[in-house]
């Protein structure tokens, strides 16, 4: 195991904040992070564990032991039929899962397609887009336990997955790490075109009958004409969830803004759209020195290079704020923040 001291973490987060951490260590198998995880508990460190760092706002120090999970791999374990069965290392990256799963005509994930970041991370916030949540094709995980590096199974149900929310952002957090995730894909070629903006653009292109492959190349062109790309701009998607409200706050938003967009879920609340919320609040495109608001995404928060993480959370509370104030609506920040 190589472990290195005062490392920057510029490059292991898409909003690319400088960041140290004071102890770091890539991870390739489970052997080696029980090592990690021992050498950690020796020493009563913190440990923190990154993939690809797209989902995190991280402050000027990261204390304890980083671990930038690396574990590869991608097996076909069961159902050589109908529904193959995948086990993922947690390290491989999620978009490239989804095209080798297209390559092999396997449907399940191809809504889910350009979203960054690593397999193991996938669970952690159930990742969602255009319709699908990773639940939908889930088995079961595999982890080692930070305490004492033990390996537990969670299976589905063990996973409390929610709308962009697990066990392990809850009872669990901080306790596990993911080490493969295991998926159920299908070999039939159904498609879920229910989300608008996908059956739209579906149609403009006048694909009546979309492939899973097909499915994915629309979702990847709508993606890259609104988000920006990491690469090119600091940014962790979302920076907001989308609040789920009650339907008497929302018949109360609606009186005071017939265009509000609120979707309408299964237990009768609405769901509304966080972006539109802070475009009605004038905040799209804004710019306050390093950090800003996107000018396509409202509910995308940009560094433009420069700036630090409590410039950014600045920013993301005032827009809080000035949405509480107008909509009674409180948004709730979905990247996790070491700062
Ligand atoms: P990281 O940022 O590295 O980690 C996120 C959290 O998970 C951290 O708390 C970390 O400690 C924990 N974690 C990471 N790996 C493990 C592990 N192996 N075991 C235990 N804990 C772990 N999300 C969506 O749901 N839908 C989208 O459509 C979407 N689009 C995005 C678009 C852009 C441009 C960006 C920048 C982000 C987007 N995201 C989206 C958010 C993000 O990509 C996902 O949440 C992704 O799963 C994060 O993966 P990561 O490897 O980068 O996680
Ligand atoms: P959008 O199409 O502008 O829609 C705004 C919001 O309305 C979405 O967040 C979506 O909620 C909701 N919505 C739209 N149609 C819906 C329907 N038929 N039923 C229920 N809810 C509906 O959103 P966008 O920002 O361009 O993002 C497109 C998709 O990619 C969304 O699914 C979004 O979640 C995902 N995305 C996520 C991130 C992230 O970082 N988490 C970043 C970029 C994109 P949902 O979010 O529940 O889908």
């Amino acid at each position: 195991m190589q472990i290195l001291e005062n490392q920057s973490l510029e490059s292991c987060n898409t909003l690319h904040f400088p960041c140290r951490a004071e102890f770091f260590a890539p991870v390739r198998d489970v052997p080696e992070l029980q090592e990690l995880l021992a050498w950690a508990r020796q020493r009563r460190m913190p440990v923190t564990v990154l993939g690809g760092g797209s989902n995190v706002v991280l402050g000027e120090e990261l204390p304890g032991l980083v671990i930038l999970n690396q574990i590869q791999g991608c097996e076909q374990i069961r159902g050589s039929g109908a529904q193959p069965v995948l086990r993922v290392g947690a390290g491989e990256n999620w978009h490239q899962l989804v095209l080798h799963t297209l390559a092999q005509g396997w449907a399940g994930l191809e809504n889910l397609s350009l979203i960054p970041g690593a397999v193991g991370a996938a669970p952690i916030q159930n990742i969602g887009a255009y319709g699908v949540e990773l639940a939908q094709c889930f088995q079961y995980l595999d982890t080692c336990a930070i305490a004492d590096g033990s390996v537990r199974r969670f299976e589905l149900a063990d996973c409390a997955f929610g709308y962009r929310d697990s066990v392990f952002k809850n009872d669990c957090r901080d306790e596990y790490i993911i080490t493969s995730v295991t998926l159920q894909l299908s070999t039939s070629q159904v498609v879920n075109t229910s989300y608008a903006e996908l059956a739209r653009e579906l149609q403009e292109a006048g694909i009546e009958s979309p492939t899973p492959r097909e499915v994915s190349d629309t979702v990847i062109r709508i993606r890259s004409a609104k988000l920006p790309d990491p690469a090119e701009i600091g940014n962790a998607g979302s920076f907001f969830k989308n609040p789920v409200v009650g339907a008497a706050c929302y018949a109360r938003i609606r009186a005071q803004e017939p265009n509000v967009v609120g979707h309408l879920q299964a237990d009768g609340r609405y769901k509304l759209a966080a972006g539109w919320l802070i475009d009605q609040c004038g905040w799209k495109g804004h710019r306050e020195g390093a950090v800003g608001v996107h000018d396509r995404q409202a509910l995308v928060l940009v560094h433009h290079g420069g700036g630090t993480a409590r410039e950014l959370l600045h920013l993301a509370e005032r827009i809080q704020a000035r949405v509480a104030e107008r909509y009674g609506v409180s948004l709730e920040v979905e990247p996790r923040i070491y700062a």
